[in-house]
């Protein structure tokens, strides 16, 4: 259609080691939430804040392809993977907004890895080239903020609860948003299927196959 303004792109970073229902059901609310065009799913493959995933990159992409193939409006993006070294955001979101020109960028992010925001590499970059979405998650409470100044101070000047600015305007909006508590974590699932227990209901049925088929996570 000519004339009306694109649609905003969702990018939803991780390592999906594995993906689980606490990845996808937020995905999905803030999608609706926010009137997202698409969100794109990027797996990281080293990411510069953790150790090494459990799971090869192949494996990770594998899992997520299981996840998402034909759910409408999600989608995988491999960029990450295919660059040399570690994958810091600023530089996928730069090269995403070579790509989109003006179109708004969401970076979707859940309370936990907001609050370690200020240890990525050029976050000040990160607010200018995106908006952030942050999504509610079990046991973090919007109170830490406060024990992180510069995310206050960042929060203070950008965020509010309106979502019309991440349609209006390519980056630099913040908003939170409430989406169904799942108290899923992807190291929680390592560790109950390195003790032999089951990790079912907790992630879709074709990844735990998957997960089972290949006997991945069984040991550290
Ligand atoms: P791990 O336990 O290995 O740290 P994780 O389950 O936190 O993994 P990641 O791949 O590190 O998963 O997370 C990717 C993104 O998804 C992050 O922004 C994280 O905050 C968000 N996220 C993960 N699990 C949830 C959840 N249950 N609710 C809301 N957001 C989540």
């Amino acid at each position: 259609m000519s004339g009306s303004a694109p649609t905003p792109l969702g990018i939803f970073g991780g390592t999906f080691d594995p993906i689980h229902y606490g990845h996808l059901r937020p995905a999905l609310e803030l999608r609706e939430q926010l009137a997202l065009g698409e969100v794109r799913f990027i797996p990281a493959a080293i990411p510069p804040h953790r150790g090494e995933p459990g799971a090869s990159p192949q494996q990770r992409l594998a899992m997520l392809h299981l996840a998402l193939d034909g759910i409408e409006g999600m989608s995988i993006d491999e960029r990450e993977l295919r660059r040399e070294g570690p994958s810091y955001m600023v530089d996928t979101l730069r090269s995403l907004r070579d790509e989109v020109g003006a179109r708004p960028l969401v970076l979707l992010l859940g309370f936990d890895a907001f609050l370690g925001l200020a240890a990525w590499h050029e976050w000040h970059s990160i607010i200018a080239l995106a908006h952030l979405a942050i999504a509610t998650r079990p046991g973090w409470e919007r109170a830490q903020l406060q024990q992180q100044p510069e995310l206050a101070q960042l929060w203070h000047e950008r965020g509010s609860d309106d979502v019309t600015p991440l349609q209006q305007t390519p980056a630099g909006h913040m908003v939170m948003v409430e989406v169904t508590p799942l108290a899923i974590s992807a190291t929680a699932i390592r560790t109950q299927l390195r003790q032999g227990r089951t990790a079912r209901f907790l992630l879709p049925d074709g990844v735990l196959d998957y997960i089972e088929r290949n006997r991945l996570y069984l040991s550290d």
